[in-house]
């Protein structure tokens, strides 16, 4: 069939082989009831009714892939957090302060048919002082009436803004238009870069050792590539040199920086680490070894896993893991993090460097098999094998047959796997856990898909 044939011309082709891509980081911000979150479904394309804010609910996703014009982008919706806390114009600004952190563009959402509030005049500051660009939207502009209401937010300083009305869809393309103009160059510089630096993320929970980590990787030679001349921001990325190359630590500046670690932290660590993902090929998460683990730390391993990224586990303040403790630390990685049994693991102190230098190996294991493509013949060569070995089990009088697989595309590997019929959920792992026996894949998520064909 034409889909079989373009999943076979996808590997041909080779196109997953391509860098992965750095795209622009665009967030939303502004004060509850604004319509932030219209404005978002509305580039987005979605229907409102599928992600309705629900007071008082944290939503775990906060970034989602969007495009206009054939520029894709990543899309930050602080809209998720709002209701929880005490004195509106504090957590506005923290929020904003957040989304800044992460974004390359700012998306300022006002209320044209209120006018500009405190608040308002509050975030402006704080975006000013970020030096990110800033686009404003003046939101609720639903006739040609508001567009008067629009004008006077000239006052606001950020420039012109724009006119939306993200109920009706009016305005918003000349919107994203603008957005789009604002992606700095430094990005499109970072993006066309020609080597092959390979991009990770340090990731883990407040507390663990990240910026301990981070100071002692870096030393005193650091390079720090992101910074911009006449502002007062800080690197974003920082080049690292490790093992005798180059390796750009996405998000740095998150890492270094406090930030409000009061309410709302949770929504602030999702998505900080949602963030670096989008920009990383490889995380390394660190746990403390020295204490429990913790529903944060299995969190935010799951983040990766969902994201497709390539993973290594660190588990740092290896110099305070005693017998007893290490006793209870491996029951307690063997009971929680099953589901990523198959990524490496570095037991390392940041804090005296011991085994440090075992951390550029574990990248390189993983990035290898986030890279990795079997050949189709191969596949093919091997599920037969397997499936010879133990098919699937009759269910209902009737055994679903293995037609083919390919592998359409990597980073991470993904498999397709064509049957006369449904595969169960068991057979499906089963078929993963086959896949990672014969292929390695240490280090990688596997998506295997099946399509039924009658
Ligand atoms: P972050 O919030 O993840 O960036 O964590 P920090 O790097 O700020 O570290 C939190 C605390 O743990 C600090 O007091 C560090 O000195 C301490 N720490 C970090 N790594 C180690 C380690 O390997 N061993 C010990 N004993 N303490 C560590």
């Amino acid at each position: 069939s034409d889909e079989d044939y373009a999943l076979l011309l996808a590997e041909e082709t080779g196109a997953a082989a391509e860098p992965l891509e750095v795209l622009p980081v665009v967030a939303v911000v502004g004060r509850p009831n604004v319509g932030k979150s219209s404005l978002v479904n509305r580039i987005l394309g979605r229907r409102e009714a599928v992600v309705q804010d629900l007071p008082g609910i944290t939503r775990d996703r906060v970034s989602y892939p969007a495009e206009w014009s054939g520029q894709r982008f990543t899309l930050v919706d602080t809209g998720g957090w709002e209701q929880d806390v005490a004195g509106l114009e504090a957590r506005v600004a923290a929020q904003a302060e957040v989304a800044v952190e992460a974004a390359d563009v700012v998306v300022l959402v006002v209320d044209a048919t209120v006018g500009a509030t405190g608040t308002d005049e509050a975030v402006v500051r704080l975006l000013r002082r970020s030096g990110k660009p800033v686009v404003l939207a003046a939101n609720k502009v639903d006739d040609q009436r508001g567009e008067a209401d629009a004008a006077t937010l000239w006052s606001l300083g950020l420039g012109e803004p724009h006119p939306v009305s993200s109920v009706h869809g009016r305005g918003s393309g000349d919107l994203l238009d603008a957005v789009l103009a604002a992606v700095p160059e430094e990005l499109q510089a970072a993006r066309e870069r020609p080597s092959g630096m390979r991009r990770v993320a340090l990731l883990g929970r407040p507390n663990v050792g990240k910026s301990s980590m981070l100071n002692k990787l870096t030393g005193s030679d650091r390079v720090v590539v992101d910074a911009t001349a006449g502002t007062t921001r800080d690197p974003v990325d920082e080049v690292v040199e490790l093992a005798g190359r180059e390796w750009v630590f996405v998000d740095t500046a998150g890492i270094r920086r406090r930030v409000h670690q009061s309410s709302g932290a949770d929504f602030y660590a999702s998505l900080r680490t949602q963030a670096a993902l989008e920009k990383a090929e490889v995380a390394v998460v660190l746990v403390d070894g020295s204490e429990t683990l913790t529903e944060q730390d299995t969190r935010i391993i799951s983040t990766v896993v969902e994201a497709g990224r390539a993973l290594v586990l660190a588990v740092n303040k290896w110099d305070l893991v005693d017998e007893e403790r290490r006793y209870y630390l491996e029951r307690e990685l063997e009971r929680d993090l099953v589901q990523v049994r198959w990524a490496p693991r570095v037991n390392v102190s940041a804090r005296t460097g011991r085994h440090l230098e075992r951390l550029v190996p574990a990248l390189d294991v993983a990035l290898d098999s986030w890279g990795t493509r079997v050949p189709t013949g191969r596949l093919n060569s091997f599920l037969g094998q397997v499936v010879a070995e133990h098919p699937h089990p009759v269910r209902g009088g009737k055994q679903p047959r293995i037609l083919f697989g390919t592998q359409p595309s990597t980073q991470p590997p993904r498999f397709v796997v064509f049957a006369s019929g449904f595969l169960e959920a068991g057979y499906r792992r089963f078929l993963e856990r086959r896949l990672r026996e014969e292929f390695g894949f240490e280090g990688s998520p596997v998506e295997l898909s099946v399509r039924v064909r009658e």
